[in-house]
């Protein structure tokens, strides 16, 4: 067995047991492997072992792996900051964008997503507090980004995304958590369908799940640690 065989077995165990755990559906929790700064010979070995959604947060990291993988039915997520001049080329070689945080961006998105693909599917990033990125909108302006956003045909909005300053308590995990899905839960009843709750990485993804995740973005869990 191989290293990425362990490890990704042992992340499918954990989302399996805290889905489990949490009375959350078998199935529920997708796993996205964060591959950003490995080699594409480890998606591809990821991908031989049945993975199929793969996390970038670098266009520039990214590009050559999208290039040298072209052939395999491997499902982008593009999920770092994004800047206005690199969203032609995200919008061409993604198919999800998890950290769109201002309209200027889900408009470039939307007018360069290439006709010949389907919309692009979106999340806008939060900045729920403690958040330990300064990427993500405010939540006083999520309603009115979230609005924005539904209007624009190219882009499909999907959910929420955050990035909770690490914790190693777990009650202390979980609050920031249920903060974005609370946040989540207002969107769908003022009328919007959000499907996805992007959230929970390799140190807090039983967290995530205990609170709602529908997807967990995990790099080093799965790929061991980055250089
Ligand atoms: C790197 C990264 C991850 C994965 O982090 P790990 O702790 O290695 O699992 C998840 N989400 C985002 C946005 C990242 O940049």
């Amino acid at each position: 067995m191989t290293n990425i065989e362990q490890a990704l077995g042992s992340v499918r165990a954990r989302i399996a047991a805290s889905e489990s755990r949490y009375g959350r559906p078998p199935g529920s929790v997708r796993l996205l492997a964060v591959s950003k700064t490995k080699p594409p010979s480890d998606v591809a070995e990821a991908y031989r072992l049945g993975q199929r959604d793969f996390g970038e947060n670098h266009l520039q990291d990214a590009k050559a792996k999208l290039d040298a993988l072209a052939d395999l039915d491997i499902t982008w997520h593009f999920i770092g900051p994004v800047q206005s001049n690199k969203t032609r080329a995200i919008a061409a070689g993604f198919a999800w964008v998890h950290s769109v945080d201002r309209l200027k961006i889900a408009l470039r998105l939307n007018d360069q997503r290439p006709a010949d693909l389907p919309p692009l599917e979106v999340c806008i990033q939060v900045n729920i507090s403690g958040e330990a990125s300064k990427s993500g909108v405010d939540p006083d302006h999520l309603a009115g980004l979230a609005q924005e956003i539904r209007s624009l045909p190219r882009v499909r909005l999907r959910g929420l995304m955050a990035i909770p300053s690490p914790s190693g308590d777990f009650e202390a995990q979980r609050a920031p958590f249920r903060r974005l899905r609370t946040l989540l839960d207002g969107l769908n009843g003022d009328g919007f369908r959000l499907d996805t709750l992007s959230m929970g990485m390799t140190d807090d993804l039983e967290a995530a799940i205990a609170e709602g995740a529908t997807m967990v973005r995990v790099g080093t869990a799965v790929f061991g640690a980055r250089s």
